[in-house]
């Protein structure tokens, strides 16, 4: 039995008969899945299927392979490599839950599927300014993760004695990745979430052994290309940047996921207040932001760089060149932030 009082909500009490009787449900989470957005879908999926529900998860593109210990990673139907397989889960779904996303542009293509499908929508996510495509929303800007979101879901159910080993390792990879390792966007409840996933049998530091030690030489390497060559420190206004050109790519050998953590490397500097790491990928020129305390780098992602996330990590994309986009956040970043006095 869940220990804290169910928040009998209308939402909850409408799904709680809703997902009495077996149904058809499709799980998808955002482009480029990170441990939040698989975690909570795998998560999820292992809950709704001890219910007896038949479950799919969809995701517009692949996940990192760090991630592969968690159960039913491999069942997951890929939009990118199986448009069909990918159109035909989320069209012929009784209910779909979209997750660790607040716009139906994080997902690409499918976006139109989901606005258009009769399905029944429930959408449990973590971003600011989510958009209004659901039938149930259970968004939460203050949760540290969709993670701890279902958690707290599965709690107001009344199912929490069904979350198990498994489903814990799915939850606490969220937990982890999206806190920095319980670094940063913790709230008295993450713990909370953590303490009894703990008593429901995970291993915490084998996870974390798993998601924080799991590089190869390369990614050292490149890394240290990062920091030696092309990192520039705009002392003045306490921001940081790092910027990627498409020969890096083939240098350095770098596939989906090998970026991954470069941007927050700035933020160890003391000084440095907003981070930026700017990619040049086939056709659009990705940026990441990071920022450390107030300052919101969704609103700078929002505002210059078509995108949107969190207030200290967001990221956005412009159809424009490498030279551009640095140029642009160089212009804008006066705008954000005070000029640091000498
Ligand atoms: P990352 O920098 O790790 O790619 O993303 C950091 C955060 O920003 C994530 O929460 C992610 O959802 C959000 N984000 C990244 N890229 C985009 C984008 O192009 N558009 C929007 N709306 N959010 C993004
Ligand atoms: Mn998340």
């Amino acid at each position: 039995m869940a220990n804290s009082q169910p928040n009998m909500n209308n939402d909850i009490i409408e799904l709680q008969s809703y997902l009495s009787v077996p149904k058809d449900i499709t799980i998808i989470a955002h482009r480029n899945p990170d441990g939040d957005a698989l975690g909570s879908a795998l998560g999820l999926r292992l809950f709704l299927e001890k219910k007896g529900h038949m479950v799919k998860i969809v995701m517009p593109s692949e996940s990192p392979n760090i991630f592969n210990y968690l159960p039913h990673f491999y069942d997951i139907i890929v939009f990118d490599l199986k448009h069909d397989e990918a159109r035909a889960a989320l069209s012929q779904a009784d209910c779909i839950f979209c997750l660790d996303f607040n716009g139906l542009d994080r997902v690409d293509k499918l976006g139109e599927v989901i606005q258009f499908s009769k399905a029944k929508k429930v959408l449990i996510d973590h971003h600011l300014d989510p958009e209004p495509f659901a039938d149930h929303m259970f968004s939460d800007t203050e949760a540290s993760s969709t993670c701890e979101l279902i958690h707290t879901f599965i709690e107001d159910l009344g199912e929490a004695d069904r979350i198990d080993e498994q489903i814990g390792n799915c939850l606490f990879t969220g937990l982890i990745t999206d806190t920095g390792s319980f670094r940063y966007n913790t709230r008295p409840n993450t713990y909370n979430v953590a303490a009894k996933l703990k008593m429901a049998g995970v291993d915490d530091y084998a996870l974390q052994d798993r998601i924080n030690n799991s590089l190869k030489p390369k990614h050292l390497r490149l890394l240290g290309h990062c920091l030696a060559n092309r990192m520039e420190v705009m002392e003045e206004y306490g921001a940081a940047l790092i910027h990627l050109t498409r020969e890096d790519y083939s240098t350095f050998d770098i596939q989906r996921g090998d970026t991954e953590g470069i941007v927050n490397q700035m933020l160890k500097m003391k000084t440095i207040n907003v981070a930026a790491f700017i990619t040049e990928q086939p056709t659009i020129v990705k940026i990441s932001l990071r920022s450390k305390n107030d300052i919101s780098v969704q609103e700078i992602a929002s505002k210059h760089f078509n995108g949107g996330g969190h207030k200290n990590a967001s990221g956005g994309a412009l159809y424009a060149s490498l030279d551009d986009v640095i140029a642009k956040f160089k212009r804008v970043i006066p705008h954000f932030l005070q000029k640091v006095e000498a």
